[in-house]
């Protein structure tokens, strides 16, 4: 039997010092900090805790890290894997990966259930031409029912991230499922500035860099963009045998990941 590709993050590794310039985002997730750390706050006055929260957004935009913060701010394990994970040629083994991934959970309960990419198996039912996606939907049925039997009490809380909401099948959207949705959009100047910051960390500056003037050249860059334009301009650096980055550097990296870019948004059209 294969076994899911689940990753599992130490506790409290990551938290929400990590995640740059979402603040906004942050304070949206952060009540489910208190869920997992006093569940019975809420239950003992009847409030229903939701069990699914979906972050939308463009790849690169610190979804994974958002989710990771969550769990190390509660202090919970995190269990993570990639819708694409379940999707597999043989029948029956995406939907007995869901199984393996609620299974570990709980047992390790509370946690948190990550799952990427979510869209990969929870499109739309149904939308194909012909037959052919029984294992897709059988896998998408399985997480339904995986879900249904899980909550803070159970086990703990599912995050799932997608850049298309609206391919997603309406019954994951269902109230009880993933009925709360986080857009987690490209940072602005400030929210630049503020992950330049931390991934400038560790990383001696040139008197000639002005983090504020690398953001205000960066516009459309997503956190994952300038974590490599700080991590590029580090390695060239220390190619060229200097001891600090200096803006040669930078604007080298800058070119770079520009043209990477737009490569991309050329491709998804
Ligand atoms: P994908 O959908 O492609 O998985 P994502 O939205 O989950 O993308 P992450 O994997 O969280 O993006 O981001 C990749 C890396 O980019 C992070 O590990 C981090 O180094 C950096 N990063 C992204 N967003 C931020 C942010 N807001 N603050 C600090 N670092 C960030």
């Amino acid at each position: 039997k294969s076994k899911a590709k689940m990753t599992v993050d130490d506790k409290g590794s990551t938290t929400f010092k990590d995640v740059a310039g979402l603040d906004e985002e942050k304070e949206e997730v952060s009540e489910l900090v208190d869920f997992l750390k006093n569940p019975r706050k809420y239950t003992e006055i009847g409030a229903k805790i939701p069990k699914g929260i979906l972050l939308v957004g463009p790849p690169g935009t610190g979804k994974t890290l958002l989710a990771k913060a969550v769990a190390g701010e509660a202090q919970v394990p995190f269990f993570s894997i990639s819708g694409s994970d379940f999707v597999e040629m043989f029948v029956g083994v995406g939907a007995s990966r869901v199984r393996d991934l609620f299974e570990q959970a709980k047992k390790n309960s509370p946690a948190i259930v990550f799952i990427d990419e979510i869209d990969a198996v929870g499109r739309k039912r149904g939308a194909g031409l012909g037959g052919g996606h029984d294992e897709r939907e059988q896998t998408l049925n399985q997480l339904l029912v995986e879900m249904d039997g899980f909550g803070v009490n159970e086990g703990g809380i599912i995050i799932a991230a997608t850049n298309r909401a609206d391919i997603l099948d309406p019954a994951l959207l269902r109230p009880g499922r993933f009925d709360r949705q986080v857009v987690v959009g490209r940072p602005d100047v400030k929210g630049r500035e503020a992950i330049l910051k931390v991934h400038a960390k560790g990383k001696p500056l040139n008197e000639d860099i002005d983090l504020k003037v690398v953001a205000r050249t960066t516009p459309g860059f997503t956190g994952a963009d300038l974590a490599n334009l700080m991590n590029e301009a580090a390695l060239l650096t220390a190619r060229h045998n200097k001891r600090a980055i200096d803006m040669e550097e930078v604007q080298k990296a800058f070119i770079k990941i520009a043209v990477g870019t737009e490569k991309k948004s050329h491709v998804v059209t």
